[in-house]
C-alpha cells in the first residue's frame, strides 16, 4: 500500500496523526504534515483508511503497490 498526500489540500489539521501517529506526523515547529511511512505495513491498513476517510480536506489517498 502506498499513501499519497496532496499537500496543496492539506491544512495540517492532524486528524490523520491522531488516528495513525506512526504514519503521519504534523511537525511541532513547521506545522507541516510529514509522511513517516510512505508504504505502511498491511497491519496499518485499517487505521490508514480511517485517516483517509476522516481527513477534513480530503488530502489523503491510498493506492495499491504495483
Ligand atoms: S488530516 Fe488531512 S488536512 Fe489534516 S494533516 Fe492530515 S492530511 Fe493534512
Amino acid at each position: 500500500m502506498r499513501v499519497v498526500v496532496d499537500y496543496s489540500r492539506c491544512d495540517s489539521h492532524a486528524v490523520c496523526m491522531g488516528l495513525a501517529p506512526d504514519v503521519f506526523e504534523v511537525g511541532d515547529e513547521d506545522d507541516l504534515l510529514h509522511l513517516l511511512q510512505e508504504h505502511p505495513p498491511e497491519a496499518a491498513r485499517e487505521k490508514v483508511r480511517e485517516a483517509v476517510r476522516r481527513c477534513p480536506k480530503l488530502a489523503l489517498s491510498v493506492h495499491d503497490d504495483e
